[in-house]
């Protein structure tokens, strides 16, 4: 099943590795990959306003279907006109399925093959979330992209157990695909199958034959390491169709989302950039900066010299007093600084994909990075 108001048109391919430039149509619009989707759980990107988020550079956002669905309720937003007129973004919309609740909050899910029923972390009450019903909720919901229910295991796991979760999976994304309905809403593939190759290439070829609009590479950042998740890219991307956007869920630090652009991912979504803003941390090429740092006090630079977003017309020294002080101004301006420096970072490796530069610029990228984290660790704790 693909809707065909979707398609995504590969430009090019970096010379020197996997990295792809393309353009993934859909009806609210384009999205340039690689791309970078802000989380909006609850339909809001936290403290942040469409406007200043579409200022960020972002073009896409994810909204969270398991928050929704219990909260206010996906039959009141789309009486409210749906996501789009609910959130007032007027940019492409994904949702998740409600499948990482499986893994995020497994003491309150029992799973079996019909779906997986979730105890409310609201009000207790019991939810039945089966393949066809996660389908039906965002059709409710209206967003352009909706995910198929998986079923993710938390790493390290036995390989029986993580083998049984990819093969549910499959069988779940077969029945998501033959109960959706909406030709203006496309619908990805999960892949799973933990650190096992196996497991992924033989997960990989069934949704292939299932024909998804998109793919993606689900069940990672949830307990390995960096090396292996890049191990796991390595094998799954290369066996998904050239044709179709890959997507790689809930990922990550800014050196993941270069590594994995390395090797053929074009879209990523994470909550790092607004809950570090919350936090204090400021990314920037010289790595995180801790805004609650006294050596910041008195300084007078932008937190990165050339950033075009509202934190950095101000002073570091003054962002500081914010958080010393508990304004409310503090976190946001944070979380807007991260996400511009996210859309900045993924347009810069736009760019570099275009001219075939993408080796040196990923070089140049964690060289800074690893320099900062270097002269962090010499300063101690
Ligand atoms: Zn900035």
């Amino acid at each position: 099943m693909r809707a065909s108001a979707f398609r995504f048109e590969l430009h090019n391919v970096d010379r020197g590795c996997a990295a792809r430039r393309g353009t993934f149509h859909t009806p609210h619009g384009p999205v340039e990959m690689p791309a970078f989707m802000p989380v909006g759980t609850q339909g809001a990107v936290k403290g942040v306003t469409v406007d200043q988020l579409r200022h960020t550079g972002a073009q896409m956002m994810l909204a969270n279907t398991y928050h929704l669905t219990l909260r206010p309720g996906e039959s009141i937003v789309e009486k409210l006109g749906g996501l789009h007129a609910f959130s007032g973004w007027p940019g492409p919309i994904l949702t998740d399925s409600g499948g990482f609740q499986l893994y995020s909050l497994a003491q309150m899910t029992k799973v079996s093959e019909a779906g997986a029923v979730f105890r409310s972390h609201i009000d207790g009450r019991s939810l039945e979330l089966s393949p066809e019903r996660a389908v039906a909720i965002q059709e409710a919901l209206a967003s352009d992209v909706a995910m198929v229910l998986d079923h993710v295991v938390s790493l390290p796991a036995a390989e029986d157990v993580v083998a049984d979760a990819m093969q549910r999976t499959v069988r779940w994304a077969r029945r998501a695909r033959d109960s959706a309905r909406r030709a203006d809403q496309a619908l990805f593939g999960i892949v799973q199958g933990g650190l096992d190759p196996e497991l992924r290439a033989e997960c990989a070829a069934a949704l292939t034959q299932l024909d998804f609009s998109g793919y993606a590479i689900g069940g990672l950042s949830v307990g390995e390491s960096p090396a292996e998740m890049y191990a796991v890219l390595d094998v799954t991307a290369p066996l998904l169709p050239a044709d179709r956007p890959r997507y790689l869920m809930g990922v990550g630090t800014p050196t993941d989302l270069l590594e994995a652009v390395y090797r053929g991912v074009d879209l990523f979504d994470c909550v790092m950039p607004t809950r570090n803003g919350r936090n204090a941390m400021a990314f920037t090429d010289a790595g995180g900066l801790r805004m609650r740092n006294l050596s910041l006090a008195e300084d007078k630079r932008p937190l990165e010299e050339g950033c075009p977003c509202p934190a950095c017309r101000h002073s570091r020294g003054y962002l500081r007093h914010l958080f010393m002080a508990r304004e409310m101004l503090g976190p946001i301006l944070l979380s807007i600084h991260n996400l511009t420096y996210y859309q900045r970072l993924l347009a810069e490796a736009r760019a570099a994909i275009g001219r075939g530069e993408f080796v040196p610029f990923r070089q140049r990228k964690l060289a800074g990075w690893r320099t900062a984290a270097a002269r962090a660790d010499r300063a101690g704790p």
